[in-house]
């Protein structure tokens, strides 16, 4: 091995140590609430399937249906030749359902971000982030170019000092509903000092479109906050609605620009059609199964109330990311595992995803779990925690 590898392995090694070294885990069934992993069945609560759709039988029916027509590659670009009808009737049925002038379809929620970002900021513009905000949103501030400031977690008085000093385009951005703590933007305060300030606002919303607001319209329903309120809203796939891929929405010149100057948009192959149109079904869905919703809110309530008796530290969330704070990685590993041995799969998410010292088991609910399946977790979960003092 040469020097640099010897390093590298070095490093391997020191993370190790530290209880910061990722694996992963094969899974060997479908995504659901009960996962086949070394032969063994286990109960999934790190899912981000909140309301059950990646293995919905109409949804891989949807897919199964558009492969035979269109077969499974897109072929090229949106720009070239990529862009199938599937793709422009999603495009329009993802504007309608955030009431926005248009929507433009991304392969991943990442690339969106980098590509919102590069297209709207250069060198003499200006960033502001959330402490807290999703990696990807960090790396579009910082890939942009433009001066980068973050502020303190959704702190809104924070972010008017840093806008006040700032030139050029002024982009703040912010996560939704926030991908590891499951508490709220404060987004019409944010939006407040947005207009004010003559900046525009992004919100990622990936983790509330689906599962937050009326027919999951996600945080922006919930707040009430049309496109002038909040002209750039990115939206994820993977997640509530169980497929794959991201869309922004916003006005037609949002969209036009993007389509023009994101270069993750332009250069890279379109995701598959069937992907598009499994979507579609997955969105009628999202906007008709309330159920879901509903079947959310009670499994978090119950969990919340009971983890509260049994003294697990909570944190502030009313989405069904019910992160439980632990501390040390190292600490958050070995219950995690001792979970995975007695049946659940919760996994233990550590800095540099979260703060140091705030490592924790994000535990994530779905539509379809049953509460007695939670109060079994919760059994596991106070008696490892217990284990691992
Ligand atoms: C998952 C996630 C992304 C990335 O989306 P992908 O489609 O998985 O690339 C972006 N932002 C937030 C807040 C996320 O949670």
């Amino acid at each position: 091995m040469t020097a640099t590898f010897t390093q590298l392995s070095a490093n391997l090694q020191a993370l190790n140590e530290v209880g910061l070294y990722r694996s992963r885990r094969v899974v060997e069934s479908p995504q659901g609430v009960n996962l086949q992993i070394d032969g063994r069945s286990v109960v999934n609560f790190c899912s981000n399937d909140y309301l059950g759709l990646a293995n919905h039988p109409a949804v891989v029916g949807a897919f199964k249906k558009a492969a035979d027509h269109y077969g499974v590659g897109s072929g090229s670009a949106h720009l070239i030749c990529g862009h199938s009808q599937a793709h422009h009737a999603l495009e329009e049925e993802l504007a309608a359902f955030t009431g926005r002038d248009r929507a433009l379809l991304f392969s991943t929620g990442y690339m969106a971000n980098l590509g919102v970002m590069s297209a709207l900021l250069g060198r003499t513009d200006s960033v502001f982030e959330d402490r807290l905000n999703h990696a990807s949103l960090l790396d579009g501030g910082l890939l942009s170019g433009a001066s980068f400031k973050r502020y303190a977690h959704g702190d809104v008085e924070n972010l008017a000092l840093h806008l006040n000093k700032a030139t050029g385009n002024k982009l703040i951005v912010t996560d939704g509903v926030f991908s590891m703590d499951g508490n709220f933007a404060p987004l019409r305060a944010l939006s407040e000092v947005a207009t004010a300030n003559h900046a525009w606002l992004m919100v990622d919303d990936a983790h509330g479109l689906g599962v937050i607001g009326k027919q999951g319209g996600g945080l922006l329903d919930y707040f009430g906050l049309n496109q002038t309120d909040v002209p750039v809203l990115m939206g994820t796939l993977g997640k509530g609605f169980g497929t794959f891929g991201a869309f922004v929405a916003g006005s037609d010149v949002l969209i036009e620009t993007l389509l023009q100057k994101a270069r993750t948009y332009i250069y890279t192959t379109a995701l598959p059609a069937a992907i598009a149109e499994a979507t579609r079904v997955s969105l009628k869905m999202v906007i008709s199964d309330n159920w879901r919703r509903e079947k959310l809110q009670t499994l978090t309530d119950y969990f919340r109330q009971r983890a509260g008796q049994l003294g697990l530290q909570l944190s502030p969330s009313a989405s069904p990311i019910q992160p439980i704070i632990i501390g040390e990685s190292q600490r958050a590993v070995d219950i995690s595992n001792t979970l995975l041995k007695a049946g659940f799969l919760v996994s233990a998410i550590r800095p540099p995803t979260v703060p140091k010292n705030s490592a924790r088991l994000r535990v994530t609910f779905s539509a379809l779990h049953e509460e007695h399946q939670v109060e079994q977790l919760l059994d596991a979960l106070e008696k490892a925690t217990l284990q691992h003092k």
